[in-house]
Protein backbone atom coordinates (compact mmCIF):
# COMPACT_ATOMS: atom_id res chain seq x y z
CA UNK A 1 0.00 0.00 0.00
CA UNK A 2 1.25 3.66 -0.68
CA UNK A 3 2.62 5.12 2.55
CA UNK A 4 1.70 9.09 1.42
CA UNK A 5 -0.61 10.23 -1.64
CA UNK A 6 -0.83 13.84 -2.77
CA UNK A 7 -4.38 14.91 -3.18
CA UNK A 8 -4.66 17.08 -6.06
CA UNK A 9 -8.34 18.93 -5.56
CA UNK A 10 -9.94 21.10 -2.98
CA UNK A 11 -13.23 21.80 -0.57
CA UNK A 12 -15.37 18.93 0.80
CA UNK A 13 -13.75 16.31 -2.20
CA UNK A 14 -10.07 16.95 -0.46
CA UNK A 15 -11.41 16.35 2.95
CA UNK A 16 -12.82 12.80 2.00
CA UNK A 17 -9.81 12.18 0.60
CA UNK A 18 -7.79 13.34 3.37
CA UNK A 19 -10.24 11.16 5.94
CA UNK A 20 -10.12 7.47 3.67
CA UNK A 21 -6.23 8.12 3.79
CA UNK A 22 -6.27 8.78 7.89
CA UNK A 23 -8.20 5.34 8.01
CA UNK A 24 -6.17 3.45 6.06
CA UNK A 25 -2.80 5.27 7.15
CA UNK A 26 -1.51 6.29 4.61
CA UNK A 27 0.00 10.55 4.77
CA UNK A 28 -2.29 12.72 3.01
CA UNK A 29 -0.10 15.94 1.46
CA UNK A 30 -2.95 18.77 0.56
CA UNK A 31 -2.37 21.37 -1.37
CA UNK A 32 -3.27 24.63 -1.83
CA UNK A 33 -4.23 28.03 -3.76
CA UNK A 34 -3.77 30.90 -1.81
CA UNK A 35 -7.21 31.24 -1.67
CA UNK A 36 -7.61 28.32 0.83
CA UNK A 37 -4.77 28.99 2.97
CA UNK A 38 -7.28 28.62 5.72
CA UNK A 39 -9.05 25.29 4.79
CA UNK A 40 -9.45 23.03 7.86
CA UNK A 41 -7.97 20.06 6.04
CA UNK A 42 -4.79 22.12 5.10
CA UNK A 43 -4.55 23.10 8.77
CA UNK A 44 -5.24 19.56 10.03
CA UNK A 45 -2.56 18.12 7.37
CA UNK A 46 0.65 16.54 8.10
CA UNK A 47 1.92 18.01 4.89
CA UNK A 48 0.75 20.86 2.93
CA UNK A 49 2.19 22.73 -0.04
CA UNK A 50 0.92 25.87 -1.79
CA UNK A 51 1.01 25.30 -5.22
CA UNK A 52 -0.18 28.71 -6.72
CA UNK A 53 -2.64 32.09 -6.85
CA UNK A 54 -6.07 31.67 -6.21
CA UNK A 55 -7.06 31.67 -10.26
CA UNK A 56 -7.59 27.64 -11.03
CA UNK A 57 -5.26 27.96 -13.96
CA UNK A 58 -2.59 28.92 -11.89
CA UNK A 59 -3.29 26.55 -8.95
CA UNK A 60 -5.45 23.35 -9.40
CA UNK A 61 -5.51 23.05 -12.82
CA UNK A 62 -1.62 23.46 -12.65
CA UNK A 63 0.27 20.25 -13.82
CA UNK A 64 3.68 21.34 -13.48
CA UNK A 65 3.31 22.94 -10.03
CA UNK A 66 0.84 19.65 -8.76
CA UNK A 67 3.76 17.27 -9.85
CA UNK A 68 6.53 18.98 -8.06
CA UNK A 69 4.53 19.20 -5.08
CA UNK A 70 4.11 15.70 -5.21
CA UNK A 71 8.24 15.38 -6.02
CA UNK A 72 8.96 17.70 -3.20
CA UNK A 73 7.08 15.81 -0.49
CA UNK A 74 8.09 12.19 -1.83
CA UNK A 75 4.08 11.18 -2.17
CA UNK A 76 3.79 7.64 -4.39
CA UNK A 77 0.12 8.51 -5.91
CA UNK A 78 -2.06 11.80 -6.97
CA UNK A 79 -5.90 11.66 -6.73
CA UNK A 80 -7.42 13.92 -8.51
CA UNK A 81 -10.97 14.04 -6.89
CA UNK A 82 -13.56 15.39 -9.16
CA UNK A 83 -13.61 18.30 -11.63
CA UNK A 84 -10.14 20.10 -12.35
CA UNK A 85 -7.89 17.96 -13.63
CA UNK A 86 -9.63 14.84 -13.08
CA UNK A 87 -10.24 13.80 -16.38
CA UNK A 88 -7.48 14.71 -18.19
CA UNK A 89 -5.81 12.17 -19.86
CA UNK A 90 -2.39 14.52 -20.59
CA UNK A 91 -2.50 15.06 -16.47
CA UNK A 92 -2.96 11.33 -16.01
CA UNK A 93 -0.29 10.53 -18.42
CA UNK A 94 2.26 12.93 -16.95
CA UNK A 95 1.55 11.80 -13.76
CA UNK A 96 2.78 8.37 -14.59
CA UNK A 97 5.83 9.85 -16.71
CA UNK A 98 6.66 11.44 -14.00
CA UNK A 99 6.54 8.04 -11.55
CA UNK A 100 3.75 8.36 -9.50
CA UNK A 101 0.45 6.42 -9.71
CA UNK A 102 -2.75 8.20 -11.10
CA UNK A 103 -5.53 7.14 -9.02
CA UNK A 104 -8.02 6.64 -11.51
CA UNK A 105 -7.95 4.69 -15.21
CA UNK A 106 -5.11 4.33 -17.87
CA UNK A 107 -4.84 7.61 -19.83
CA UNK A 108 -5.89 5.56 -22.69
CA UNK A 109 -9.38 4.93 -20.58
CA UNK A 110 -10.02 8.23 -19.69
CA UNK A 111 -9.37 9.46 -23.72
CA UNK A 112 -11.65 6.65 -25.13
CA UNK A 113 -14.49 7.83 -22.95
CA UNK A 114 -13.57 11.61 -22.86
CA UNK A 115 -14.81 11.86 -26.55
CA UNK A 116 -18.45 11.02 -26.31
CA UNK A 117 -18.16 9.58 -30.24
CA UNK A 118 -15.34 6.80 -29.38
CA UNK A 119 -16.94 6.57 -25.69
CA UNK A 120 -20.38 5.41 -27.54
CA UNK A 121 -18.84 3.57 -29.98
CA UNK A 122 -16.77 1.83 -27.02
CA UNK A 123 -20.15 1.04 -26.00
CA UNK A 124 -22.16 0.11 -28.14
CA UNK A 125 -19.29 -2.73 -29.17
CA UNK A 126 -19.23 -3.55 -25.54
CA UNK A 127 -23.56 -4.23 -25.49
CA UNK A 128 -24.15 -1.36 -23.52
CA UNK A 129 -27.46 0.22 -24.99
CA UNK A 130 -27.22 3.54 -26.40
CA UNK A 131 -29.33 6.32 -27.49
CA UNK A 132 -30.08 5.94 -31.11
CA UNK A 133 -28.28 8.31 -33.36
CA UNK A 134 -25.68 8.57 -36.32
CA UNK A 135 -23.15 6.37 -36.39
CA UNK A 136 -20.17 8.28 -35.09
CA UNK A 137 -19.26 12.30 -36.19
CA UNK A 138 -21.74 13.63 -38.71
CA UNK A 139 -20.21 14.40 -42.03
CA UNK A 140 -20.24 17.56 -43.71
CA UNK A 141 -23.20 16.77 -46.51
CA UNK A 142 -26.05 18.31 -46.18
CA UNK A 143 -28.02 15.54 -47.56
CA UNK A 144 -26.61 13.31 -45.78
CA UNK A 145 -26.98 15.48 -42.11
CA UNK A 146 -30.72 15.30 -43.28
CA UNK A 147 -30.83 11.89 -44.24
CA UNK A 148 -29.67 10.64 -41.08
CA UNK A 149 -31.58 12.89 -39.35
CA UNK A 150 -35.02 11.24 -40.93
CA UNK A 151 -33.70 7.43 -39.91
CA UNK A 152 -33.02 8.82 -36.37
CA UNK A 153 -36.62 10.35 -36.07
CA UNK A 154 -37.06 14.02 -35.02
CA UNK A 155 -36.90 15.94 -32.40
CA UNK A 156 -33.36 15.16 -32.52
CA UNK A 157 -29.86 16.45 -30.11
CA UNK A 158 -26.85 17.79 -31.84
CA UNK A 159 -23.94 17.12 -29.27
CA UNK A 160 -20.40 17.99 -29.06
CA UNK A 161 -18.21 14.96 -29.04
CA UNK A 162 -15.78 17.43 -26.72
CA UNK A 163 -18.48 18.53 -24.87
CA UNK A 164 -18.58 18.34 -21.08
CA UNK A 165 -20.86 20.17 -18.31
CA UNK A 166 -24.14 20.25 -20.26
CA UNK A 167 -22.79 22.37 -22.47
CA UNK A 168 -22.58 21.99 -26.84
CA UNK A 169 -25.83 20.83 -27.37
CA UNK A 170 -28.94 21.78 -29.30
CA UNK A 171 -32.23 20.20 -29.62
CA UNK A 172 -34.13 20.51 -33.41
CA UNK A 173 -37.59 20.04 -34.03
CA UNK A 174 -37.34 20.59 -37.24
CA UNK A 175 -35.78 19.71 -41.16
CA UNK A 176 -35.63 23.25 -41.92
CA UNK A 177 -34.04 24.10 -38.49
CA UNK A 178 -31.26 20.82 -39.12
CA UNK A 179 -28.11 21.73 -41.03
CA UNK A 180 -28.27 25.72 -39.81
CA UNK A 181 -28.37 23.93 -36.37
CA UNK A 182 -25.39 21.54 -36.73
CA UNK A 183 -23.53 24.07 -38.33
CA UNK A 184 -23.61 26.37 -35.38
CA UNK A 185 -23.04 24.08 -33.07
CA UNK A 186 -19.65 22.64 -34.77
CA UNK A 187 -18.47 26.12 -34.60
CA UNK A 188 -19.32 26.60 -30.81
CA UNK A 189 -17.78 23.00 -29.83
CA UNK A 190 -14.40 24.31 -31.93
CA UNK A 191 -14.28 27.52 -30.06
CA UNK A 192 -15.15 25.96 -26.50
CA UNK A 193 -13.57 22.21 -26.99
CA UNK A 194 -10.98 22.45 -29.69
CA UNK A 195 -12.62 19.63 -31.34
CA UNK A 196 -15.46 20.42 -33.67
CA UNK A 197 -16.63 16.94 -34.46
CA UNK A 198 -20.30 17.03 -33.62
CA UNK A 199 -22.82 13.56 -33.39
CA UNK A 200 -26.75 13.75 -33.88
CA UNK A 201 -28.77 11.13 -31.23
CA UNK A 202 -32.42 11.03 -30.59
CA UNK A 203 -33.96 13.86 -28.67
CA UNK A 204 -35.71 11.88 -25.56
CA UNK A 205 -38.27 13.79 -24.11
CA UNK A 206 -39.13 13.01 -20.58
CA UNK A 207 -35.92 11.02 -19.37
CA UNK A 208 -34.79 10.46 -16.20
CA UNK A 209 -30.97 10.19 -15.71
CA UNK A 210 -29.84 6.98 -13.67
CA UNK A 211 -26.71 6.20 -13.67
CA UNK A 212 -24.59 3.25 -12.55
CA UNK A 213 -21.70 2.74 -10.42
CA UNK A 214 -19.07 0.60 -11.25
CA UNK A 215 -15.60 -0.39 -9.14
CA UNK A 216 -12.40 -2.06 -11.59
CA UNK A 217 -9.58 -3.46 -10.12
CA UNK A 218 -6.01 -4.20 -12.61
CA UNK A 219 -6.78 -8.19 -12.47
CA UNK A 220 -10.12 -7.64 -15.28
CA UNK A 221 -12.27 -7.97 -12.19
CA UNK A 222 -15.35 -5.24 -12.03
CA UNK A 223 -18.41 -4.65 -10.34
CA UNK A 224 -21.64 -2.71 -10.33
CA UNK A 225 -22.83 -1.08 -7.34
CA UNK A 226 -26.09 -0.14 -8.05
CA UNK A 227 -27.85 2.82 -9.70
CA UNK A 228 -28.55 6.80 -8.48
CA UNK A 229 -31.35 8.71 -9.93
CA UNK A 230 -29.56 12.60 -9.99
CA UNK A 231 -33.16 13.53 -12.09
CA UNK A 232 -33.72 16.38 -10.20
CA UNK A 233 -31.27 18.82 -12.39
CA UNK A 234 -31.13 22.47 -12.83
CA UNK A 235 -29.40 23.69 -16.28
CA UNK A 236 -27.85 20.16 -16.53
CA UNK A 237 -26.25 20.33 -12.94
CA UNK A 238 -27.68 17.77 -10.65
CA UNK A 239 -28.98 19.13 -7.40
CA UNK A 240 -30.53 15.78 -5.67
CA UNK A 241 -29.46 12.33 -5.72
CA UNK A 242 -30.71 9.27 -4.44
CA UNK A 243 -29.99 5.13 -4.47
CA UNK A 244 -31.61 3.38 -5.36
CA UNK A 245 -34.05 5.25 -8.50
CA UNK A 246 -37.58 5.10 -7.22
CA UNK A 247 -39.88 2.45 -9.19
CA UNK A 248 -37.02 0.92 -11.18
CA UNK A 249 -37.39 -2.95 -11.35
CA UNK A 250 -34.53 -4.73 -9.69
CA UNK A 251 -34.33 -7.21 -12.72
CA UNK A 252 -33.63 -4.02 -15.21
CA UNK A 253 -30.75 -2.74 -13.02
CA UNK A 254 -29.16 -5.74 -12.72
CA UNK A 255 -29.24 -5.88 -16.60
CA UNK A 256 -27.93 -2.69 -17.39
CA UNK A 257 -25.42 -3.41 -14.33
CA UNK A 258 -24.08 -6.18 -15.68
CA UNK A 259 -23.56 -4.77 -18.67
CA UNK A 260 -21.43 -2.14 -17.73
CA UNK A 261 -18.98 -4.33 -15.46
CA UNK A 262 -18.64 -6.37 -18.38
CA UNK A 263 -18.14 -3.05 -20.58
CA UNK A 264 -15.08 -1.95 -18.00
CA UNK A 265 -13.25 -5.72 -17.82
CA UNK A 266 -13.71 -5.15 -22.11
CA UNK A 267 -12.04 -1.77 -22.51
CA UNK A 268 -9.60 -3.00 -19.33
CA UNK A 269 -11.18 -0.32 -17.34
CA UNK A 270 -9.93 0.55 -13.59
CA UNK A 271 -10.64 2.28 -11.00
CA UNK A 272 -13.93 4.16 -10.21
CA UNK A 273 -16.41 5.59 -12.67
CA UNK A 274 -19.87 6.23 -13.81
CA UNK A 275 -22.15 5.10 -16.70
CA UNK A 276 -24.66 7.70 -17.34
CA UNK A 277 -27.88 6.71 -19.08
CA UNK A 278 -31.05 7.90 -19.76
CA UNK A 279 -34.06 6.03 -19.16
CA UNK A 280 -37.35 6.50 -20.48
CA UNK A 281 -40.32 4.04 -21.28
CA UNK A 282 -38.28 1.04 -19.38
CA UNK A 283 -35.66 1.49 -21.11
CA UNK A 284 -31.82 3.06 -20.46
CA UNK A 285 -30.15 4.74 -22.72
CA UNK A 286 -26.29 5.43 -22.74
CA UNK A 287 -25.14 8.90 -22.76
CA UNK A 288 -21.90 9.45 -21.10
CA UNK A 289 -19.49 7.92 -18.57
CA UNK A 290 -17.41 9.79 -15.59
CA UNK A 291 -14.16 8.36 -14.94
CA UNK A 292 -13.58 9.15 -11.28
CA UNK A 293 -15.32 9.87 -8.07
CA UNK A 294 -18.52 11.50 -8.55
CA UNK A 295 -19.72 14.25 -6.16
CA UNK A 296 -23.04 11.89 -5.31
CA UNK A 297 -20.80 8.86 -4.74
CA UNK A 298 -21.75 9.29 -0.96
CA UNK A 299 -25.55 7.55 -1.53
CA UNK A 300 -23.98 4.76 -2.89
CA UNK A 301 -22.10 4.62 0.25
CA UNK A 302 -24.17 4.17 2.50
CA UNK A 303 -26.74 1.86 0.30
CA UNK A 304 -23.56 -0.73 0.01
CA UNK A 305 -21.71 -0.11 3.23
CA UNK A 306 -18.87 0.27 0.46
CA UNK A 307 -16.53 2.96 1.13
CA UNK A 308 -15.44 4.12 -2.77
CA UNK A 309 -12.60 6.40 -1.88
CA UNK A 310 -10.89 3.45 -0.28
CA UNK A 311 -11.57 1.45 -2.39
CA UNK A 312 -10.10 3.65 -5.49
CA UNK A 313 -7.13 3.80 -3.49
CA UNK A 314 -6.63 -0.10 -3.01
CA UNK A 315 -6.97 -0.93 -6.57
CA UNK A 316 -4.80 1.93 -7.70
CA UNK A 317 -1.64 0.10 -5.65
CA UNK A 318 -2.97 -3.05 -7.34
CA UNK A 319 -5.02 -4.66 -4.78
CA UNK A 320 -7.82 -7.01 -6.13
CA UNK A 321 -11.36 -6.04 -5.61
CA UNK A 322 -12.05 -6.94 -2.11
CA UNK A 323 -16.21 -8.00 -2.73
CA UNK A 324 -17.36 -10.10 -5.76
CA UNK A 325 -20.37 -8.60 -6.78
CA UNK A 326 -22.87 -11.66 -5.10
CA UNK A 327 -21.07 -10.20 -1.72
CA UNK A 328 -22.77 -6.41 -2.43
CA UNK A 329 -25.57 -6.19 -1.28
CA UNK A 330 -28.33 -3.06 -1.03
CA UNK A 331 -29.53 -1.71 2.32
CA UNK A 332 -32.32 0.83 2.18
CA UNK A 333 -32.81 4.32 0.99
CA UNK A 334 -29.86 7.10 0.71
CA UNK A 335 -30.77 10.90 -0.51
CA UNK A 336 -27.89 13.76 -1.05
CA UNK A 337 -28.44 17.42 -1.22
CA UNK A 338 -26.23 19.63 -2.60
CA UNK A 339 -25.69 22.70 -0.45
CA UNK A 340 -24.39 25.74 -2.51
CA UNK A 341 -23.42 29.41 -1.62
CA UNK A 342 -25.97 31.10 -3.78
CA UNK A 343 -29.31 32.54 -3.44
CA UNK A 344 -31.49 30.42 -2.61
CA UNK A 345 -33.77 31.14 -6.05
CA UNK A 346 -31.76 33.71 -8.08
CA UNK A 347 -28.65 31.27 -8.20
CA UNK A 348 -26.51 33.74 -8.11
CA UNK A 349 -23.16 32.99 -6.25
CA UNK A 350 -22.82 34.03 -2.53
CA UNK A 351 -19.11 33.72 -1.25
CA UNK A 352 -17.86 35.43 1.74
CA UNK A 353 -17.36 34.94 5.37
CA UNK A 354 -19.97 32.12 7.27
CA UNK A 355 -20.52 33.93 10.87
CA UNK A 356 -22.78 30.97 11.84
CA UNK A 357 -22.29 27.27 11.03
CA UNK A 358 -24.16 24.33 12.63
CA UNK A 359 -23.81 21.06 10.97
CA UNK A 360 -27.01 18.74 11.40
CA UNK A 361 -26.33 15.00 12.96
CA UNK A 362 -28.14 11.86 14.57
CA UNK A 363 -29.00 8.61 13.00
CA UNK A 364 -28.60 7.92 9.53
CA UNK A 365 -27.01 11.62 9.15
CA UNK A 366 -23.80 12.43 7.06
CA UNK A 367 -22.48 15.69 6.30
CA UNK A 368 -19.33 15.64 4.11
CA UNK A 369 -18.45 19.91 3.85
CA UNK A 370 -15.44 21.41 4.98
CA UNK A 371 -16.57 24.86 5.82
CA UNK A 372 -16.65 25.80 9.72
CA UNK A 373 -18.45 28.86 11.77
CA UNK A 374 -15.71 31.61 9.95
CA UNK A 375 -14.60 29.84 7.15
CA UNK A 376 -14.46 32.57 4.16
CA UNK A 377 -16.08 31.14 0.71
CA UNK A 378 -13.49 31.92 -1.79
CA UNK A 379 -15.54 33.49 -4.90
CA UNK A 380 -12.90 32.06 -7.75
CA UNK A 381 -14.43 28.12 -7.71
CA UNK A 382 -17.50 26.30 -7.47
CA UNK A 383 -20.52 27.17 -5.47
CA UNK A 384 -20.80 23.79 -3.57
CA UNK A 385 -19.57 24.15 -0.35
CA UNK A 386 -21.11 20.84 1.17
CA UNK A 387 -23.46 17.82 0.97
CA UNK A 388 -25.76 16.37 3.41
CA UNK A 389 -26.60 12.61 3.08
CA UNK A 390 -29.51 11.00 4.85
CA UNK A 391 -30.29 7.21 5.05
CA UNK A 392 -33.36 5.41 6.30
CA UNK A 393 -34.55 1.71 5.72
CA UNK A 394 -37.22 3.30 3.53
CA UNK A 395 -37.22 6.57 1.47
CA UNK A 396 -39.80 7.78 3.62
CA UNK A 397 -37.27 7.45 6.47
CA UNK A 398 -34.39 8.92 4.62
CA UNK A 399 -36.62 11.86 3.64
CA UNK A 400 -37.70 12.10 7.27
CA UNK A 401 -33.74 12.46 8.23
CA UNK A 402 -33.10 14.73 5.41
CA UNK A 403 -36.02 17.09 6.93
CA UNK A 404 -35.00 16.66 10.24
CA UNK A 405 -31.49 17.53 8.82
CA UNK A 406 -32.03 20.59 6.97
CA UNK A 407 -34.44 22.23 9.45
CA UNK A 408 -30.94 21.52 12.43
CA UNK A 409 -28.81 23.34 9.49
CA UNK A 410 -27.85 26.53 10.03
CA UNK A 411 -25.51 28.73 7.90
CA UNK A 412 -25.50 32.50 8.61
CA UNK A 413 -23.26 35.44 6.85
CA UNK A 414 -24.28 33.82 3.38
CA UNK A 415 -26.90 32.43 1.34
CA UNK A 416 -27.29 28.96 0.74
CA UNK A 417 -29.77 26.54 -1.28
CA UNK A 418 -30.88 24.85 1.73
CA UNK A 419 -34.70 26.60 2.22
CA UNK A 420 -35.10 25.45 -1.75
CA UNK A 421 -34.06 21.90 -0.65
CA UNK A 422 -36.35 22.24 2.36
CA UNK A 423 -39.85 23.45 -0.05
CA UNK A 424 -38.10 20.20 -2.28
CA UNK A 425 -38.44 17.96 0.43
CA UNK A 426 -42.00 18.37 0.98
CA UNK A 427 -43.48 18.40 -2.30
CA UNK A 428 -46.03 15.91 -3.36
CA UNK A 429 -44.40 14.63 -7.24
CA UNK A 430 -40.92 14.16 -5.76
CA UNK A 431 -42.16 12.98 -2.60
CA UNK A 432 -44.22 10.42 -4.46
CA UNK A 433 -40.81 9.48 -6.86
CA UNK A 434 -39.53 9.14 -10.13
CA UNK A 435 -39.65 12.75 -11.52
CA UNK A 436 -38.00 13.60 -14.44
CA UNK A 437 -35.34 15.53 -15.85
CA UNK A 438 -37.23 18.70 -16.72
CA UNK A 439 -39.06 18.65 -13.01
CA UNK A 440 -36.97 21.41 -11.10
CA UNK A 441 -36.55 23.73 -14.15
CA UNK A 442 -40.87 23.56 -13.99
CA UNK A 443 -41.42 23.49 -10.79
CA UNK A 444 -38.84 26.44 -10.62
CA UNK A 445 -40.92 28.09 -13.06
CA UNK A 446 -44.21 28.15 -11.51
CA UNK A 447 -42.38 29.00 -7.83
CA UNK A 448 -41.34 32.41 -9.04
CA UNK A 449 -40.28 34.54 -6.44
P1 LIG B 1 -22.42 16.64 -20.39
O1 LIG B 1 -21.15 15.84 -20.56
O2 LIG B 1 -22.29 18.02 -20.93
O3 LIG B 1 -22.98 16.54 -19.01
P2 LIG B 1 -24.37 14.62 -21.31
O4 LIG B 1 -24.23 13.85 -22.57
O5 LIG B 1 -24.12 13.91 -20.04
O6 LIG B 1 -23.47 15.95 -21.40
O7 LIG B 1 -25.82 15.26 -21.26
C1 LIG B 1 -26.18 16.18 -20.25
C2 LIG B 1 -27.69 16.30 -20.12
O8 LIG B 1 -28.26 16.73 -21.38
C3 LIG B 1 -28.41 15.01 -19.79
O9 LIG B 1 -28.42 14.73 -18.39
C4 LIG B 1 -29.80 15.32 -20.34
O10 LIG B 1 -30.46 16.18 -19.42
C5 LIG B 1 -29.51 16.10 -21.60
N1 LIG B 1 -29.42 15.18 -22.78
C6 LIG B 1 -28.28 14.69 -23.34
N2 LIG B 1 -28.57 13.85 -24.37
C7 LIG B 1 -29.91 13.82 -24.48
C8 LIG B 1 -30.86 13.14 -25.35
N3 LIG B 1 -30.45 12.32 -26.33
N4 LIG B 1 -32.17 13.36 -25.15
C9 LIG B 1 -32.61 14.18 -24.16
N5 LIG B 1 -31.80 14.85 -23.31
C10 LIG B 1 -30.47 14.68 -23.46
Amino acid sequence: MFKKILVANRGEIALRIQRACREMGIKAVMVYSEADREAKYVKLAEEAVCIGPAASPLSYLNMPALISAAEVTDAEAIHPGYGFLSENADFAERVEKSGFQFIGPTPESIRLMGDKVSAKQAMIKAGVPCVPGSEGELPDDPVQIRRIAKSVGYPVIIKASGGGGGRGMRVVHTEAALVNAVAMTKAEAGAAFGNPAVYMEKYLQNPRHVEIQVLADKHRNAVYLGERDCSMQRRHQKVIEEAPAPGIPRKLIEKVGERCAAACKKIGYRGAGTFEFLFENGEFYFIEMNTRVQVEHPVTELITGIDIVKTQIMVAAGEKLPFTQRQITFRGHAIECRINAEDSYKFTPSPGRITMWHAPGGPGVRVDSHVYTNYFVPPNYDSMIGKIITHGDTREEAMARMRTALAETVVEGINTNSPLHRELMVDAKFMAGGTNIHYLEEWLAHHKR
